[in-house]
């Protein structure tokens, strides 16, 4: 799977390819809106990760021009908090999603395989614990059948938890995994989404181990 980046800042791009990639995607990297069209325009992606503050031609003006002229290519843009109201962003400019800066990888990839559309044989497989099923391709989580609405951090949290069932995970490895390195992390961030987390899957999945961490598991 081919993806086009167009993110100016060196530091973020730099970050986002080298993690990429070694998920095994192909990408290219564009540092300014006209280049990015270009590219989009004339080679062939399964995907473009798009930035909006982004010098010569922003990140909207691309993806009206691309969508105007005919190019499906699923887009997910990049916006900085507040920089533009979400629902400007959906209504009017064709893209498929967005991700507010900052975030952290496993969101990115979480949507990025949301939105990726790759054969079936090599999606990630769904992930199953005590009736709870997450399925990283369409974003869905289910307890016993019944779909449960979560947001993109509290999903990538419990995508994180399901990965590692029976574990004790600490606070710092779950940090680490699910939000990125200049996010604000309050000392109680962690406990606040296990909360909304437990509300939403029911509390007796995730089991505080006092002093140490998490774990997901029965009530051993
Ligand atoms: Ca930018």
């Amino acid at each position: 799977m081919r993806i086009l980046l167009v993110e100016d800042e060196h530091r973020i791009s730099a970050s986002i390819k080298k993690g990429l990639e070694q998920e095994r995607y192909a990408v290219d990297v564009a540092f300014d809106g006209q280049s990015g069209y270009d590219l989009a325009s004339t080679e062939d992606y399964d995907l473009i990760i798009l930035d909006l503050m982004l010098p010569v031609l922003d990140g909207l003006t691309v993806c009206k021009k691309l969508r105007n002229a005919g190019f499906h290519t699923p887009i997910l843009i990049l916006t900085a908090r507040g920089q533009v109201q979400d629902k400007v962003i959906g209504l009017n400019t064709g893209a498929d999603d967005y991700l507010t800066k900052p975030f952290s990888f496993e969101e990115l990839l979480a949507r990025i395989r949301a939105l990726s559309r790759r054969p079936k044989q090599s999606l990630p497989s769904t992930l199953e614990f005590a009736g709870l099923t997450l399925d990283p391709s369409s974003f869905q989580v289910k307890k016993n059948g019944q779909k449960i609405d979560l947001t993109s951090r509290e999903f990538s949290l419990l995508e994180y938890l399901l990965k590692n069932p029976q574990k004790i995970l600490t606070r710092d490895q779950i940090i680490s995994h699910v939000w990125n390195y200049d996010s604000d992390i309050l000392p109680n961030t962690v406990e606040v989404y296990i909360r909304n987390l437990r509300r939403k899957i029911g509390g007796s999945l995730i089991h505080t181990i006092r002093g140490f961490g998490y774990r997901l598991g029965d009530s051993r």
